[in-house]
């Protein structure tokens, strides 16, 4: 009998888990045996526990509806990300980038006017936070759900507990007829470009005829792969720690559907609400705050108790060069890491397993495999490169004076040409848009979340001639209708609370 195409991945983190689920559904009619194997002494790390709208498509092709794993995740919605004390300009020391319905399609056209008119010199109201729907629902605490069905569904992502999302794709992947090993890899057999086996304390010597490394940080099988490059990013996102913690919910305050991530002295702080705590963490540079001194800011921010427990954690920014070498895919944060600013981690995971299940094919002349491995790996890199870009753009488009810190970040921080390029067409009033369109994806980032992080920070010219009274009275009829329409959105608690009633499925 033949013996079924053999796949081992290495890890039991989230990517480890999502790639399970992927692949055993994508492969489900193929003979196909997939192992997770998953060290009991190695931890995951486990902080991602934010995500963009790109996750729902995950649930979507699974199959898997949000009353299964939202109440089992203690997920709650997210309509975007607000960033307080990044800016300090009179009008955007905070501003928010929103995931986008078409409720806004009309109300953005002003926000995309205006933003030109204020560059041009014009003193119109440009701050994102403003003209989209988003930044209305969460700070009402509402989902993107709306009472009566609307002919559109809106973009969102959401929050969750990272160990209990692992534990329940764990399950899924089970079911679908993943097998669970429970071991540890002390060497990886090479031959050449490819690798013939992992050699495992308990289990001795396993083979298979695909690997994929979720491994994390350690890289375990990618790493040492022939030629194996990893590209640094810290001369762009000098963070490279985390201070966290878990803070019980206070019941007392409304569940909001947003992010918070808030400038501090020498970084940023995440707040993520789920159902039962909100996450928090301090995501810093160490060359200008002591991970005690972050420690204590985060403590006093959060007015934590003496008795709270934080978590301190190291980051490496970066990816490789090959995300795919011979026959072993790296997935998650094997495969690099951007700071989670903008919680691309899960969408960076997802879009690599994809976009891997639509070019692998189980046999293939070694020629033909090899061009598709160095077209698939230039698309991640792309992506890579272009979440780098965005959230680089962060950095340097801060105005904060206060710290050495948010100075260098300013000033000092490499950024590529292809962002200088956008800054400078910015800054010139020149066409932006025919810049990102010429760039297509390659920058990642659409052009309203690129208009929202520029226009958010306040990124304008300092003197500006008054604009006729016509301007305000269009900016507050944008604001009358988000107001208006927020109230037809349902209570974040009560549509998390349908969830979990099962006879029900929301709309
Ligand atoms: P994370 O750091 O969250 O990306 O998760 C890393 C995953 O890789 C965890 O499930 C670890 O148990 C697993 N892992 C790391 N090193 C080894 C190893 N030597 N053998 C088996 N599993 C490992």
């Amino acid at each position: 009998m033949k013996k079924p195409y053999s796949v081992l991945i290495v890890g039991g983190g989230t990517a480890g888990w999502m790639a399970a689920n992927l692949m055993a559904h994508r492969w489900r009619d193929s003979e196909v045996a997939i192992t997770l194997l998953e060290s009991d002494t190695i931890g995951t790390i486990g902080v991602g526990e934010g995500s963009t709208p790109y996750l729902k498509g995950f649930f979507k092709s699974l199959g898997i509806a949000e009353s299964e794993w939202m109440p089992a995740c203690n997920a709650t919605y997210k309509c975007g990300i607000r960033f307080p004390r990044w800016s300090t300009v009179p009008g955007y020391e905070s501003y928010y980038h929103p995931f986008f319905s078409p409720l806004d399609r009309e109300i953005g056209q002003v926000f995309f006017r205006n933003t030109g008119q204020r560059r041009g010199g014009l003193d119109v109201p440009a701050n994102p936070t403003d003209f989209f729907h988003a930044p209305y629902l969460s700070s009402n605490a509402r989902a993107p759900h709306p009472e009566k069905p609307l002919p559109f569904e809106l973009d969102y992502g959401y929050h969750f507990d990272a160990g209990l999302l692992g534990r329940f794709l764990r399950d899924t992947a089970k079911a679908a007829g993943v097998q669970h090993v429970i071991d540890t890899v002390s060497a990886v057999e090479r031959n050449a470009e490819r690798i013939d086996a992992v050699v495992t304390e308990k289990h001795g010597r396993v083979a298979a005829d695909l690997f994929v490394d979720c491994s994390g940080f350690r890289a375990l099988l990618l790493s040492g792969a022939p030629g194996y490059r990893f590209r640094d990013f810290s001369s762009t996102l000098f963070n490279n720690a985390a201070v966290t913690v878990q803070m019980e919910r206070d019941q007392s305050q409304p569940l909001l559907s947003e992010t918070i991530s808030e400038g501090l002295s020498s970084g940023w702080m995440w707040r993520i609400p789920l159902q039962n705590r909100t996450g928090c963490g301090y995501v810093y540079s160490d060359h200008f705050v002591a991970a005690n001194d972050a420690e204590a800011e985060l403590r006093k921010t959060l007015r934590l108790p003496e008795s709270a427990r934080v978590n301190h954690l190291k980051m490496k920014v970066g990816r490789v060069e090959q995300h795919w070498h011979g026959n072993c895919l790296g997935v998650g944060l094997s495969q690099g890491f951007i700071e989670p600013l903008e919680a691309t981690a899960l969408m960076l995971v997802q879009f690599t397993i994809e976009h891997f299940l639509d070019a692998f094919r189980f046999s293939e002349p070694e020629a033909a495999g090899e061009q598709k491995r160095t077209g698939f790996n230039e698309r991640i890199n792309q992506l890579f490169d272009g979440v780098l870009d965005y959230v680089a753009g962060h950095y340097r488009l801060n105005t904060r004076e206060d710290t050495a810190y948010w100075r260098t970040a300013r000033e000092d921080a490499i950024i590529s040409d292809r962002l200088q390029a956008l800054l400078d067409c910015w800054d010139n009033n020149g066409d932006v848009d025919g810049l990102l369109e010429q760039a297509g994806a390659e920058l990642v980032y659409s052009r309203a979340s690129w208009y929202s992080l520029l226009a958010g920070m306040g990124r304008f010219p300092v003197s500006l001639r008054p604009a006729d009274a016509a301007v305000q009275q269009e900016w507050e009829d944008v604001r009358r209708f988000c107001t208006g329409n927020q109230a037809r959105f349902r209570q974040h608690q009560a549509q998390l609370d349908m969830l979990t009633r099962t006879d029900h499925e929301p709309a």
